[in-house]
C-alpha cells in the first residue's frame, strides 16, 4: 500500500493542526452546508450551530479564520427531493459542498485545512450509510465504489482531507487507490477507524437530516460492548490501508479507547467531541461557568492521546480566549 507521510506535512496549516503541541492548534470546527442563498438556520438541538448556504458559510469561516481557527470540517445537508437510493448527488462536482470547498480554497489557499465528510447517509433517501440490497442490508463493496466517487469529487474541489465516516470494511484502501489513480497524491484521508453506534449522535442527525428511515447502524458502526482488541484492530487495519489520520468517535465516553489506540498506532489520532456531548454541556451550564468545563474536557482529550480534536466548542474557545 502506498503510504505518503508527506501528506500531513504538505502545508503549514496541516503541520500546525497535527504536530503543534497546543490544544488550540488541534481544534477543528464542524459546519453544515445547505443549498441556496442567504440561509442561516439555527439547529435547535445544538445551540450556536446552524445550517448555512455557501455565501453565509464563507462569511462564518472568514470570521473563524480571523479568530484563529484554521481547520474546518464540512458536512453537506441535502434537500430531500435531491436524495436517491444511491446518494448520486454526493459525488457531483457542482454540489454545494464541493462549491464551498472551491470557494474557500480560492479565498484562503494553504492557510486553511478543509476536511470533508465522506459518507452516503446525508444523500440517500433511506438515510443509510450505504447501498441497500434486496434484503435491506448494506452492500459493503457497492458502497465503497460510491465512497470513492465522493472522495475524488471532494479532492478535485480542493479538500485537504477526505473524512470517511461510513465504517465499511476495506474502504480506506480503495479510496487511497482511487486518489492515486486520479493524481490526488497530496490529498489526505482521515479515517473514522473506531466509530461506535452511539446515542450521542442524536442532535447531529437533526442537523444533517440523516436518520435512517428503517433499522439502525449497528451492522457497521461498532458495538460499545466490544473490547479494546476490536478498536485496535480497526485502527491498525486503516493505518495499513493508507489512512493519514485515525479518528475515534464519540469522545467523552471513550477516552480509555483513545489511549489504548494511541499507544498502538503510528499515525495521528483524532477525536470527535460529538453533537450529543456538545448539547449536554450547552444545556447544563450557563455561559459563565461553561468555559471552565470546556477547558477541562479538552484537556482530558489531550491527556488521552488525541492529536486532533473536532469540536463544536472550537469557536467559543477562540472567541473567549478560553485557552489563553
Ligand atoms: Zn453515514
Amino acid at each position: 500500500m502506498k503510504v505518503r507521510p508527506r501528506i500531513n506535512r504538505w502545508t503549514i496549516s496541516r503541520r500546525n493542526l497535527i504536530f503543534d503541541s497546543s490544544i488550540k492548534s488541534s481544534l477543528v470546527q464542524p459546519h453544515f452546508v445547505v443549498k441556496g442563498e442567504n440561509i442561516d438556520q439555527e439547529i435547535k438541538t445544538m445551540p450556536g450551530i446552524s445550517r448555512q448556504s455557501v455565501d453565509v458559510l464563507i462569511k462564518t469561516i472568514s470570521s473563524d479564520m480571523d479568530l484563529g481557527i484554521k481547520s474546518h470540517m464540512l458536512f453537506a445537508v441535502i434537500d430531500s427531493h435531491d436524495k436517491d437510493a444511491n446518494a448520486t448527488i454526493a459525488s457531483m462536482d457542482d454540489m454545494h459542498l464541493q462549491e464551498a470547498v472551491r470557494k474557500l480554497k480560492d479565498e484562503f489557499g494553504d492557510e486553511i485545512v478543509i476536511l470533508t465528510d465522506v459518507c452516503l447517509c446525508t444523500a440517500t433517501n433511506h438515510g443509510h450509510c450505504g447501498i441497500i440490497d434486496h434484503n435491506h442490508r448494506i452492500d459493503n463493496d457497492l458502497t465503497i465504489e460510491e465512497l470513492c466517487k465522493i472522495a475524488i469529487s471532494h479532492a478535485k474541489a480542493g479538500a485537504d482531507y477526505v473524512s470517511a465516516s461510513d465504517m465499511m470494511d476495506g474502504r480506506i484502501k480503495s479510496i487511497r487507490n482511487a486518489l492515486e489513480e486520479n493524481g490526488y497524491t497530496s490529498t489526505g484521508i482521515m479515517s473514522y477507524s473506531v466509530k461506535y453506534a452511539s446515542s450521542f449522535y442524536g442532535p447531529f442527525r437533526d442537523a444533517a437530516d440523516s436518520s435512517p428511515d428503517f433499522g439502525d447502524r449497528n451492522s457497521h458502526q461498532m458495538d460499545f460492548r466490544s473490547g479494546y482488541e476490536e478498536a485496535i484492530m480497526e485502527s491498525l487495519e486503516d493505518q495499513k490501508e493508507g489512512a493519514d489520520i485515525l479518528m475515534i468517535k464519540p469522545a467523552i465516553a471513550y477516552l480509555d479507547v483513545v489511549r489504548k489506540v494511541k499507544d498502538r498506532v503510528h499515525r495521528p489520532v483524532a477525536i470527535y467531541n460529538v453533537s450529543g456531548e456538545y448539547s449536554m454541556l450547552m444545556n447544563s451550564f450557563n455561559e459563565d461557568s461553561r468555559g471552565n468545563a470546556i477547558v477541562e474536557i479538552l484537556n482530558s482529550f489531550r491527556r488521552a492521546g488525541a492529536d486532533i480534536i473536532v469540536s463544536y466548542h472550537s469557536r467559543e474557545v477562540f472567541a473567549k480566549n478560553l485557552l489563553g
